[in-house]
């Protein structure tokens, strides 16, 4: 004898079973892979994290720049700080902010380095370690 779709009926544990056929398949689910959940959870918005750490790179340098005449020590600890935000969020230093010694951290301070050109390069070299950087001046 052939069973067509409207002929068939389902008693009501088959019902039953079948409205909870999803919720123990997801319940299932989620002990197999428990951070399955959290992994969403935690899913980072790395455009919005670079902007934030671009501002305080801004900000940290700014105020490296405003107390390097008072406290030398404390505006080297925020270059040090600003420098570390930028590799670990892998923001690039905007150029006209990289006035610090590439070596040892200490913003450039007029007693502190030594500008002279030579060869069509500007040669900044910093007192405090002896690093020298050399700036290649545009032709024309
Ligand atoms: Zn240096």
């Amino acid at each position: 004898m052939m069973v067509t779709a409207e002929q068939q009926t389902y008693s009501s544990v088959q019902i039953i079973w079948f409205f909870f056929l999803p919720n123990l398949f997801a319940f299932n689910r989620a002990n197999i892979y428990p951070q399955a959940k959290f992994r969403v959870m935690l899913k980072r918005e790395k455009k919005l994290e670079r902007e934030i750490a671009l501002s305080r790179i801004e900000k940290l340098i700014e105020m490296a720049e405003k107390m390097k005449f008072e406290d030398y020590e404390l505006s080297k600890r925020c270059v040090t700080i600003a420098r570390k935000i930028a590799m670990k969020y892998r923001v690039r230093i905007p150029k006209e902010l990289r006035n610090f010694c590439k070596k040892c951290l200490y913003p450039y301070r007029h007693d502190r380095m030594r500008v002279r050109v030579r060869k069509n390069r500007v040669v900044i070299t910093c007192l405090n370690c002896g690093y020298v950087k050399r700036v290649p001046l545009k032709k024309g």
